[in-house]
């Protein structure tokens, strides 16, 4: 049987990844000819970042600690100030999505260079995705310009990540590959980082929650993460993350926690419509069956594994099953309401998905 045909194109980014890798910062915003930096992280990982200036040292110029999730854009706007007065001419953000989404939101608007220091498993570094809010109401554009130059991965800004989050966001990091196995747009080259993102992570994310420290799994997880990092950026995402972004959006749960509790539930209700892509995921998993792998890992991580235990109402699961089939878009198995509803009450409960 001939290979199904497929369209692939790699995005301009140069990766550094490595343990001790931030003390490249100044090296590689010399390569893009940054001369005033801007440092951005959110309040919480300042620290990181005024270490980070003292990396870049005379490059720097200043930082702006006030990254926060969902990039409001009052923020951003607010930043805006602080590169004009300060004749900034790169930008350097350490952190996770938040830090690196106001990144890109600052590079819209500006043109300025991005070097970004990731330092959870979530995946925008790798994408031309940005997700920016006003007023509570969060809209995406996808632009290729928005990708940042370079990304360095250091292991070591990830080791003082919790367990609970390197769980949830290793989780929600899988999520990408799992769904570019059966988007329209997969591909060989694409398939293959997705099947090893998921293997990397499934292997390194027990052993984080069991021993934080571990520098082997810390390395592994990083590496899986960027891997389904690029299948984010790369091909479109289906049903798993739509969902997540409605019951993100409607109900103000947590991103990472939202990804890792219904991820199960969602390759459940895509199994029958994608053999090729369940046998993968299970491949990777080590495990017979996908779903029931992906829910077998979820418990061995001790993530939530209720939507009701992260503040989801019961009387919005209409709501959400509404709001997720509204629109058309592409999905293995066509959308169907009453058994939306069905999974979502299950995934609420956190039982077991239907598989
Ligand atoms: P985050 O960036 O909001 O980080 C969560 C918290 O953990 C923050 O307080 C942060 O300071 C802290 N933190 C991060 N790394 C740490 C570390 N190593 N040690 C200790 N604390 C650390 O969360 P996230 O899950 O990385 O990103 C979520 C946001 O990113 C959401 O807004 C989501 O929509 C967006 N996102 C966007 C894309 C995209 O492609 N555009 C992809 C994934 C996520």
């Amino acid at each position: 049987m001939p290979r199904a045909a497929f369209t692939y194109e790699a995005l301009p980014y140069r990766v550094v990844f490595g343990e001790g890798t931030l003390a490249r910062a100044a090296d590689e915003a010399g390569r893009l000819g940054i001369k005033r930096a801007l440092v951005l992280t959110t309040p919480a990982q300042h620290a990181e970042g005024i270490e980070l200036g003292h990396v870049l040292g005379e490059r720097l110029a200043g930082s702006f600690p006030e990254a926060a999730m969902h990039t409001p854009i009052a923020v951003t706007e607010r930043a805006i100030g602080l590169i004009e007065a300060n004749d900034i001419d790169g930008l350097v953000a350490l952190g996770g999505g938040s830090a690196i989404g106001l990144s890109k939101a600052l590079s819209l608007r500006t043109g300025l260079p991005q070097i970004v220091l990731p330092t959870t498993y979530a995946g925008s570094e790798m994408t031309p995705i940005l997700g920016e809010t006003r007023d509570g109401i969060k809209t995406t554009q996808r632009r290729r310009d928005i990708v940042p130059d370079i990304v360095i991965y250091d292991v070591d800004l990830t080791m003082s990540l919790p367990a609970s989050i390197s769980a949830t966001s290793g989780l929600n990091a899988m999520a990408h590959a799992v769904e570019a196995l059966y988007a329209p747009e997969a591909n060989p080259i694409i398939s293959l980082m997705a099947e090893e993102g998921i293997a990397a992570l499934a292997r390194a994310l027990p052993q984080i929650v069991a021993s934080p420290s571990d520098r082997d799994a810390r390395s592994d997880a990083l590496l899986g993460a960027w891997l389904c990092g690029i299948c984010l950026g790369a091909v479109s995402m289906s049903l798993h993350h739509k969902l997540c972004h409605v019951l993100g959006g409607s109900f103000n749960l947590p991103h990472a926690e939202t990804h890792a509790i219904m991820l199960p539930h969602v390759v459940a209700y895509n199994a029958k419509a994608a053999p090729g892509a369940m046998r993968r995921i299970a491949k990777a998993l080590d495990a017979p069956d996908a779903a029931l792998g992906l829910f077998g890992l979820q418990r061995r991580l001790k993530v939530p594994l209720a939507l009701a235990d992260i503040g989801m109402p019961e009387d919005g699961i209409d709501l959400a099953a509404e709001l997720a089939t509204r629109n058309a878009y592409a999905n293995p198995r066509s959308l169907d309401r009453a058994a939306l509803r069905e999974l979502l009450a299950r995934a609420w409960r956190g039982e077991v998905p239907l598989s």
